[in-house]
């Protein structure tokens, strides 16, 4: 689930001397997402990781009720792209849009606002269905217009098909696509060599890290060395 604390980071703005700061913390983050250290898989302990819901796993694209800024092609591009960031989980997945399909068969992608509660976005394993949120996304551009929301579908999109592909706890580690920024608690986040989130720019990657796809290797048994 991406919740509203999600917001956290996107509404203050970096104003002074950002710049140095930004471009170390890009190189880190950029290793982060590319390599998987010893010990750093940690989990916020939410959930317990299981297998992928199907093998293959098909989703289905349905755009109605989609904000106008959207369009189809764009939705399904970002759908098809996470869906290839998965893949090296080595559970095949297709992407295809308003078929006829049996529910049995296939995770609906869907904006409604009654399947997100009110979230960007929210997986529903029993009702195989990836609900993306008409009015998270509306307060977003509303708070942020600048702000390039296509980056922030992608992510959610990422996010939410993870736990189709089994990953079910939430990651301690800033930067992967699973992760959770804080527990609520005044616990946040890990940045690997100890750096802080900075506010007003998201560390999260909008793609599966190095350690998302090695949770997901490991709750599908599928070995390390691929
Ligand atoms: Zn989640």
């Amino acid at each position: 689930m991406f919740k509203k604390t999600f917001f956290y980071g996107l509404f203050t703005l970096c104003l002074l001397a950002c710049g140095q700061v930004a471009f170390a913390t890009t190189l880190v983050r950029e290793q982060e997402i590319a390599q998987c250290l010893p010990g750093e898989i940690s989990t916020w302990g939410d959930g317990q990781d299981r297998a992928a819901i199907s093998s293959p796993i098909l989703f289905v694209y349905q755009h109605a009720n989609a904000p106008a800024w959207f369009d189809e092609p764009l939705v399904l591009a970002a759908i098809q792209r996470s869906a290839q960031a998965w893949s090296p989980c080595g559970i095949a997945s297709r992407v295809t849009r308003g078929s006829n399909a049996p529910p049995t068969d296939r995770i609906l992608v869907q904006w409604s606002e009654a399947g997100s509660r009110g979230n960007f976005g929210l997986a529903n394993l029993g009702d195989r269905t990836l609900s993306l949120g008409l009015s998270a996304f509306q307060l977003l551009k509303t708070r942020r217009p600048d702000f390039d929301a296509r980056s922030t579908l992608q992510m959610v999109i990422s996010h939410e098909m993870g736990h189709f592909f089994g990953v079910m706890s939430h990651s301690k580690r800033c930067v992967d696509v699973i992760s959770y920024y804080n527990n609520g608690q005044g616990d946040t986040c890990q940045i690997r060599g100890g750096g802080q989130i900075q506010p007003g720019i998201e560390y999260r990657s909008d793609l599966p890290t190095a350690c998302d796809i090695q949770r997901c290797r490991m709750a599908n048994q599928k070995p390390m060395t691929p």
